[in-house]
């Protein structure tokens, strides 16, 4: 094209040419190019055009007297004009022709793209050099490739961007000469998305998600964007930031705006949702570093009960690395008799005497202690805990059963038992089971089940706690007051006590808002003729002022720990730990 040019150029007389503003071409090659109806200009080297064919004119909508008054940089849009002028400049200096993708402004047809051609010109017999322009209209080209651009970064339920967005965004980031600058990736799950999906429909499912995406877009600043991961996780793309403070109050402003209702099919639904946010480091990070940071701590925010947000820190990522390496040992544990029981007396608060005891498991691995809050998360979530549980139960019981036949007669055996284990089917198999191994009294064993397990399927809970209590086992409510706040289940289940949690003991020498919380629930616990053990009593002052609140039972270091077995033999024959004589599950308390 450009020698086709520079034919067209030559064929132009020169002398017609010199001046803008020069009348109409002739010559031969200039009346093909006007019949090829193709757009051509000849400028100067500063641009004013000193020749343009008909079809120019048409193209852009430009009367062509216009065009022959004017510099090509008029009819640039803004956005190319500064490219159009290297473009003319470089081409005027070292005589090589250019090629660019540029945009018009609108003449009466609007802006348009054109695929521009520069290259230079010199006549002989001229003096003056001029550049000749060639373009082609690729609009329509670039703004179908625009659209299928757009199209492949938008998800199309909700209008925000995809997956491939988050990438390009990301590497936008990395790549650029931003890294160093704060940048942020939000993860958010929305909490309870799965009930909405399976109560209401995923019509009503996908409503939700549209709005939610419309939100977070309200929410977010130009520099910000909000991208779908899939399913109900959103990811926010934070550029911009001043500071972490910056960040967090993004995701307070994202935390509110998701808590207000929503109107799915008439019926407003509430939701609330989790967010993990990681923050650039100043190191280079990957999309897929990215997202497993900000995955992490939003599992970290699910964990401390959802609704909130969450920060990544190395602490994360130190005890995941953790729980990996217990998960390895775990299965090996449970074959090599790692684990263990002891035994935490529940003594009377009157006179310390022991009537009852809680078994408490251990786990002593390459020589150190590994503690159940680390190791019991980490069974519920192999599936590992339905054995520990079932093991646990049964030497429990077995424990009993041989402590009777030495004459320690301890009254009660409490067994912990995690939510996952009461939710597993066999759970009802694992308890009838333990009692006929070991020939116990079933009425001497009480369950220690936590609010949260109970309410997770209240109907189900029910069946189980009843089809049990039929045995003649007992319930205790663990950690009472840590968990749910509805109280009307209390009526609702076949409780016989209630576990105060340590928090509140720990607070009430104290705190007179942690006193009243006492003995709020030692009256309830009256009133529903439940008994009221405190756990955790560390000092005599403690459980003094447990004693004189009317707690039934109490439990802690001020009496005596958790112990293993033959050390607790050991205490009961040295007259350290002496073993009570009343029975705890009458209305009679010595
Ligand atoms: P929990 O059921 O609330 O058990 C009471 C925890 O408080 C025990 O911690 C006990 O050693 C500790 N403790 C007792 N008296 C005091 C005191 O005066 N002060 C303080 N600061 N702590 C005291 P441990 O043994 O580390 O157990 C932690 C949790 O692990 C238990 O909390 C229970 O939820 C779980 N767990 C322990 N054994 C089992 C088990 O066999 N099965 C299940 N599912 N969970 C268990
Ligand atoms: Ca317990
Ligand atoms: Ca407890």
């Amino acid at each position: 094209m450009t020698a086709f040019a520079y034919d067209v150029a030559l064929a132009q007389d020169p002398a017609e040419h010199r001046r803008p503003g020069a009348g109409p071409a002739t010559g031969e090659a200039w009346a093909l190019l006007e019949a090829s109806g193709a757009l051509a200009m000849r400028v100067d080297l500063q641009g004013h055009v000193l020749n343009a064919t008909t079809a120019t004119a048409e193209l852009l909508v430009y009367p062509r007297e216009y065009l022959l008054r004017t510099s090509v940089l008029d009819i640039i849009a803004l956005e190319s004009r500064e490219r159009v002028t290297l473009m003319l400049a470089g081409c005027a200096q070292d005589h090589m022709a250019r090629r660019e993708r540029v945009r018009v402004a609108g003449g009466i047809g609007g802006p348009g793209w054109l695929d521009l051609h520069v290259s230079y010109y010199c006549d002989t017999d001229d003096d003056s050099p001029s550049l000749l322009l060639f373009g082609q209209d690729i609009t329509q080209w670039v703004e179908s490739e625009r659209d299928l651009t757009e199209r492949a970064f938008l998800d199309p339920l909700t209008g925000v961007g995809n997956r491939a967005y988050i990438g390009k965004r990301i590497e936008e980031y990395t790549s650029g000469n931003c890294a160093g600058q704060p940048f942020a990736v939000a993860l958010m799950d929305l909490d309870g998305f799965k009930n909405i999906n399976d109560s209401l429909g995923h019509e009503y499912g996908d409503a939700l998600l549209k709005e939610v995406g419309a939100r977070l877009q309200d929410t977010v600043r130009t520099r910000q964007s909000v991208a779908r991961l899939g399913g109900d996780e959103f990811v926010l793309m934070l550029d911009g930031l001043e500071s972490e403070a910056d960040a967090v109050r993004i995701l307070e402003r994202v935390i509110h705006v998701c808590r207000q209702p929503f109107l799915l099919g008439g019926c407003q639904v509430r939701i609330t949702t989790s967010i993990g946010l990681a923050l650039s480091s100043g190191a280079a990070q990957s999309e897929s570093q990215w997202l497993r940071r900000a995955d992490l701590a939003m599992y970290e925010a699910k964990a401390l009960g959802k609704n909130r947000y969450c920060i990544y820190s190395p602490e994360l990522d130190r005890r995941l690395d953790e729980q990996f390496q217990i998960e390895q040992s775990m299965f090996e544990a449970v074959q090599n008799g790692e684990f263990l029981l002891h035994y935490q007396p529940i003594v009377w608060p009157g006179t310390g005497e022991i009537c009852a005891v809680e078994a408490l498991m251990r786990w002593e691995h390459a020589g150190r202690d590994i503690r159940p809050d680390v190791f019991i998360p980490v069974a519920e979530k192999n599936g590992l805990i339905k054995h520990l549980g079932a093991w646990a139960l049964r030497c429990a019981c077995a424990q009993l059963a041989a402590w009777d036949a030495q004459g320690i007669h301890v009254g009660h055996m409490s067994v912990n038992v995690s939510a996952m284990q009461f939710l597993h089917p066999g759970f009802y198999d694992s308890v009838r089971n333990a009692i006929q191994e070991t020939g116990i009294g079933a009425d001497r064993l009480l369950l220690e089940i936590t609010e949260s397990a109970l309410m997770t399927d209240p109907k189900a809970a029910e069946e189980l706690l009843l089809s049990l209590r039929a045995l003649g086992i007992r319930f205790a409510v663990d950690d009472f007051g840590t968990g749910y706040s509805s109280l009307s289940y209390l009526r609702r289940f076949p409780l016989s006590a209630l576990k105060v949690d340590r928090s509140f003991v720990s607070d009430m020498v104290d705190s007179p808002h942690a006193r009243t919380i006492v003995s709020a629930v030692l009256s309830l616990a009256r009133e529903l003729g439940l008994v009221a053990i405190a756990e955790g009593v560390e000092t005599d002052a403690q459980g003094k002022l447990l004693a004189a609140q009317g707690c039934n039972l109490v439990q802690g270091w001020r009496y005596a720990r958790a112990l293993a077995p033959v050390d607790f033999e050991n205490a009961v024959t040295d007259g350290k730990l002496v073993i009570g004589e009343g029975e705890v599950f009458t209305p009679t308390v010595p």
